[in-house]
């Protein structure tokens, strides 16, 4: 083992983090002040459909002359079957003419659902919510996150997860059916800008084993190259399972916080380390953090 291989094994990798392009909590430059904080060496940003976070986030690695590494990232949000499945797309040219108009649909869909969503919450007696949701937004991209967030405000919930389980989730007062792209046009979308495709939180669509392997063998065969096999909150064992299938169906494997915000139990670079056996996303594409 070269000297550089073994000391990239303990470089702390946190590969999906949020910033307050979308529905992260922290500004850019907070994000990666934090990250170095808390050691980890290689940081991805992946907002939800959206780059804006990237350039201020390299402006701050400048000004404040920090030891991290950026990846340009995204989460992109996909429809399967009649799932919302997350696709990252890490070591993107953010500025890649295909990528800006592909960014630009789903915005537009991000904005569509947000008004039918904000309708549905005024037939519910909620109002005000797409000014509010557009306000704390703050002209990022608009998710559901914000009107979680706006709902707390307003006394309905209090917390995230009571609001999503009453107003948010499928069939409740304020779910709307999204006109996300396909897994195929964001794995394709990722090409073209040049970076690789992984399949996000694999553990958390709620899917059988037999519908999670057969989202990751769609995904396989429509290109896709990486999983996450890691996240700093999962339940036991998944990691070692979600290891295997990757293993199995030849990807890469990938870890991340998913980190929106301060919080005790999900902190960037937390709990991450790849189980034994699989290939490192950033071992099979060593270009990512050349
Ligand atoms: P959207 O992409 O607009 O559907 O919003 C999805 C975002 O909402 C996710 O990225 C999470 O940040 C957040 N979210 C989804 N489900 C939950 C939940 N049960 N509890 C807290 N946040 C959630
Ligand atoms: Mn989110
Ligand atoms: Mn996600
Ligand atoms: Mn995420």
């Amino acid at each position: 083992m070269s000297t550089l291989t073994s000391l990239s094994d303990f470089m702390l990798y946190d590969l999906h983090s949020h910033t307050r392009a979308s529905d992260g909590m922290l500004t850019p430059e907070a994000l990666v002040l934090r990250a170095v904080q808390m050691r980890v060496g290689v940081l991805a940003i992946t907002d939800h459909d959206t780059v804006a976070g990237i350039a201020p986030a390299r402006a701050a690695l400048i000004q404040h002359q920090l030891p991290l590494q950026l990846i340009n990232g995204v989460e992109i949000s996909t429809l399967w079957e009649h799932h919302e499945i997350h696709i990252v797309g890490l070591g993107i040219d953010a500025h890649a003419s295909e990528m800006r108009q592909f960014l630009a649909a789903q915005a537009a869909s991000r904005l569509t659902r947000a008004q039918l969503i904000a309708e549905k919450l005024e037939k519910a007696h909620i109002h005000g919510a797409l000014d509010g949701v557009l306000r704390l937004a703050e002209g990022g991209a608009v998710t559901r996150g914000h009107f979680a967030r706006y709902l707390i405000e307003q006394g309905k919930a209090d917390n995230m997860a009571q609001v999503f389980k009453h107003y948010l989730a499928r069939g409740k007062t304020g779910y709307v059916p999204p006109q996300w792209c396909t897994i195929k046009q964001a794995i394709d979308a990722i090409h073209h800008s040049g970076g690789c495709a992984v399949l996000a939180h694999p553990g958390r669509y709620g899917l059988s084993a037999k519908w999670l392997k057969r989202l990751i063998v769609c995904f396989t065969e429509f290109g896709g190259d990486a999983m996450e096999v890691a996240q700093c909150q999962q339940p036991p064992n998944e990691r070692r399972q979600l290891g295997d299938y990757a293993q199995e169906y030849g990807l890469a494997a990938s870890q991340g916080s998913d980190f929106h915000q301060p919080c005790p139990w999900i902190e960037l670079g937390k709990k991450l380390w790849l189980p034994g056996g699989v290939e490192a996303v950033w071992t099979r594409f060593p270009h990512l953090v050349g």
